[in-house]
């Protein structure tokens, strides 16, 4: 009994449609790249129900004639190669002759187009692949399609659509991608009516980096510009400080084309290597034009991967081509610091200096009125203290502190009982400083402490907010704060308005896509568009995270004193006794918080001992 079957061109279809089009997204994408293909200058996206609903795209490319547009449906039915020999090297973004027959056979389609140089047009519907009619009409030379229906005959793939919401962000993130690798056209898309992003087609970078991933994003980014050996390499990365939580905005583009590579992924972070924090990743848009020949673009129904005859040195050039815009970076940032910048960033002098220990004690009565469990102490004078904290009462303890020098010998007057503290955390200690901005530096008996000052903030921060139950706490803006985010994060705050209000932010969209800020988390300086802006990234790309932490977390980060700006001494002084005090560990983030020198490694790194 034969038991093999000769498939009907239309099953074929539908299997090949599997690969094709997973979702509504891999219809935009393809109707795009057709229409890029056809040489438009502008192209409209339209999208309804998240691409379950409807697909809109319209160009004003080269269009088709009758008879093209007749047969562009068929499977392998391509203007764009002729034989095998074409394989070798293709300069368009289609070349399978695939895509119109395989989301024709899922779904409804109307087409309306019109060749360059004809008087009249043709439109013509289909329902899962076959022609219901097909007439001439009058319209604007380009092209029209209208998808509807998508999936109507594969119940089993309708199953795996996710919401509307998802499925049109996902459509969302392939047009980016495709305005994103042709800044030279000019794209609009909507999503149910609603304009979501308009790249003005000047060919910069730039303007369409701006228009689509928003001002944040385009204000912090370095230029890459790089030719040599056959590949150039250009687009921007953004700057070491300006990282994300994860690696969602990272495009590369070969020849035009957007592809994913782990291969340029691991590049570009390696090139960022020392530069950038822990966790965090780099933003980038980079484009990469070798000769056709060079990259087989074949590898997948999707193009989305691509395979370099000579990938080591498609990486070096990646990799290099970084490294010099990020060198470039400190450079300038060295030779252009202005005057008043560079006293911005000079440690406070007077911070360091050593004071008598009444000059001292004077400045600080006021601080020590405000920790009514705390006394004052005068710095030991073997210690050449700079500074010393106002700490608990060392009662017995007081020894410890005298055994290298003399005797801490006053006290405020007013200072109440000593409260009933672990001996560990009495052990007394002085502040010596502040270096590079970013650590505290504290001498404990027999050890130096550093500690990351932003890190240990941000702890504390965080933890006063989580000890919050319920509502967070939230302070009215005298002037409330507008910003205008990108459509995918205004997205996301419209989603999550309810958590953020609970979280202590309040905010009102208004019709042009603005936000207005109208409260925020009590005490927490500092936060605002930005906080709201990083909380948006950091729940894009996290589907499950909890919402609360994730905004608690931003907010501390954001309110926390900054590395790299120095602080003033009473900050640094309530930073540091909360660490002193074992109350901070670990960063939100679970990085530590402080590192311990001692005595005794120290002395082993000057010989002292062996
Ligand atoms: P491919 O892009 O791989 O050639 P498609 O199935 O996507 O295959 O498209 C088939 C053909 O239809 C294309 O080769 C092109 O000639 C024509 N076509 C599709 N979309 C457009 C468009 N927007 N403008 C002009 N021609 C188009
Ligand atoms: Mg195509």
């Amino acid at each position: 009994m034969p038991q093999i079957n000769i498939l009907s061109p239309h099953t074929a279809d539908l299997i090949a449609a599997g690969e094709v089009v997973e979702r509504p997204a891999s219809v935009v994408k393809e109707l795009i790249e057709n229409s890029i293909d056809a040489g438009a200058k502008n192209i409209t996206i339209e999208v309804s129900a998240g691409g379950m609903g409807s697909i809109c795209i319209k160009d004003d490319g080269h269009g088709m004639s009758p008879e093209d547009a007749g047969i562009a449906f068929l499977r392998h039915a391509t203007s764009k190669i002729v034989d095998e020999s074409s394989l070798e090297s293709i300069a368009t973004l289609g070349f399978r002759g695939e895509a119109l027959a395989a989301i024709s056979a899922v779904s409804k389609i109307e087409l309306q187009t019109r060749e360059r140089g004809c008087g009249t047009g043709t439109l013509i519907s289909l329902t899962a692949g076959d022609i219901d009619s097909m007439r001439p009409v009058g319209c604007p030379v380009g092209t029209s399609m209208k998808i509807d229906s998508l999936f109507f005959n594969t119940p089993a793939r309708l199953k795996f659509m996710k919401s509307d919401k998802a499925e049109g962000s996902a459509c969302l993130n392939a047009a980016m991608r495709c305005a994103m690798g042709h800044p030279e056209i000019s794209m609009r898309m909507y999503r149910d009516g609603q304009e979501l992003f308009f790249t003005p087609g000047d060919g910069s970078i730039k303007s369409a980096v701006y228009s689509i991933l928003g001002r944040e994003i385009a204000m912090n980014i370095l230029e890459v510009s790089s030719v040599g050996d056959g590949i150039s390499v250009s687009g921007f990365v953004s700057a070491p400080h300006a990282g994300r939580g994860n690696r969602s905005l990272q495009f590369f583009f070969v020849n035009g084309r957007a592809f994913k590579s782990v291969m340029l992924q691991t590049a570009l972070e390696n090139a960022f290597k020392n530069t950038l924090l822990t966790g965090r990743f780099p933003t980038c848009a980079l484009y990469i034009n070798l000769d056709y020949g060079k990259v087989d673009v074949n590898v997948h129904p999707t193009k989305q991967e691509v395979k370099f005859s000579e990938e080591k040195k498609v990486f070096d050039a990646v990799y290099y081509a970084i490294l010099a815009s990020l060198g470039g970076e400190e450079k300038t940032a060295e030779i252009s610091l202005s005057a008043s910048t560079q006293t911005a960033v000079t440690p406070q002098k007077d911070f360091y200096k050593r004071m008598p220990a009444s000059e001292y004690r004077s400045s600080f009565q006021a601080t020590a009125k405000s920790y009514p469990n705390y006394q004052l102490r005068e710095s030991s004078a073997t210690y050449n203290t700079s500074h010393v904290v106002a700490k608990p009462d060392l009662g017995d303890l007081n020894v410890l502190f005298s055994g290298e020098g003399k005797a801490p010998s006053a006290t405020a007057e007013s200072a109440p009982p000593a409260p009933a503290i672990d001996a560990f955390a009495q052990t007394p200690y002085r502040i010596i400083g502040e270096a590079m901005a970013t650590y505290i530096i504290v001498e404990r008996e027999g050890e130096l402490i550093l500690i990351d000052k932003h890190a240990a903030h941000e702890r504390i921060i965080f933890d006063s907010l989580k000890a919050q139950p319920g509502n967070i706490m939230c302070q009215a803006l005298l002037v409330p704060e507008t910003f205008t985010p990108s459509a995918r994060v205004l997205d996301i705050l419209t989603d999550n308005a309810v958590e953020l209000k609970k979280c202590g932010y309040e905010f009102e969209i208004i019709g042009t896509g603005s936000v207005i800020i109208r409260a925020l988390p009590a005490d927490t300086t500092g936060t605002g568009a930005a906080a709201l802006e990083e909380i948006a990234e950091k729940l894009m790309g996290n589907i499950k995270t909890d919402l609360r932490d994730v905004i608690l977390h931003t907010t501390a980060c954001k309110a926390a004193i900054k590395a790299g700006k120095s602080s003033d001494p009473q900050e640094l002084e309530r930073v540091a006794e909360k660490v002193m005090s074992g109350d901070v560990r670990y960063c939100p983030h679970g990085r530590p918080v402080s590192v311990c020198l001692t005595k005794k490694e120290l002395d082993k790194q000057f010989m002292r001992i062996v």
